[in-house]
């Protein structure tokens, strides 16, 4: 088992919401069905975005009441970005779309070549103008964090504003890669759990993310 490096885990944050925490567990379990799994995967990612866009920069804007003129504040909700990695990134789009509506979504879609265990780019689309946006990266399960790690640094060369990154379950291993490729980049979850096995899964974990939400199994 890993332990976790005190410099890593200060860039997680841990979202320990009851509700959050609620929802997870009923996802965990093995006879969840595809269809809750998937409505609870909205929910929990409607509810994590609002800890991810805490700091979200605010602009003052003139508005009338009924009664009178007032300053309000709003977020440019245009100027954020979230890049799904494919497949199982896709799950959590619906959730914080539901949140953010005026967010762009770019997808990312990497494979792991069996020879060389590098992961392969076959699909990257992002918005224009990516040096005035700020990126979240959904993905619900940081494992190896070699993809995760793989999807930033090709991210990184479009020059978004920042880059934060989404996910429902890491654990020691995915964090560390992730810290050591990109300290610069924040993490968000609900759950560090034990630690990944031999196949790459995580423990306890939630099994295969992307064949939950799919109905793939
Ligand atoms: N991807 C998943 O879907 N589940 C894991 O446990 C690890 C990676």
């Amino acid at each position: 088992m890993t332990t976790l490096d005190p410099a890593a885990r200060a860039q997680v944050h841990l979202i320990d919401h009851p509700l959050v925490q609620h929802k997870l567990t009923l996802m965990r379990k093995k006879d969840a069905s595809t269809s809750s799994f998937r409505r609870l995967l909205n929910e929990l990612a409607s509810l994590m975005i609002y800890e991810v866009c805490r700091d979200m920069p605010l602009q003052d804007v003139q508005i009338e009441t009924p009664l009178e003129t007032m300053t309000g504040r709003v977020i440019d909700g245009k100027k954020l970005v979230f890049a799904s990695i494919l497949r199982a990134g896709n799950g959590i789009l619906d959730g914080v779309l539901s949140v953010v509506p005026g967010a762009r979504v770019g997808h990312i879609g990497l494979y792991r070549d069996p020879q060389t265990l590098q992961a392969v780019e076959y699909y990257f689309k992002m918005p224009k103008a990516m040096n005035e946006r700020d990126v979240i990266v959904v993905d619900p399960m940081l494992a190896t964090g070699n993809s995760a790690a793989a999807a930033i640094a090709r991210l990184k060369q479009c020059q978004p504003r920042s880059i934060k990154f989404l996910c429902l379950l890491t654990c020691p291993e995915g964090i560390h890669t992730l810290h050591r490729e990109h300290p610069d980049v924040p993490i968000y979850t609900a759950a560090i759990d034990r630690e990944l096995n031999d196949h790459g899964y995580i423990l306890p974990g939630l099994g295969d993310a992307g064949d939950r939400i799919f109905g793939t199994q």
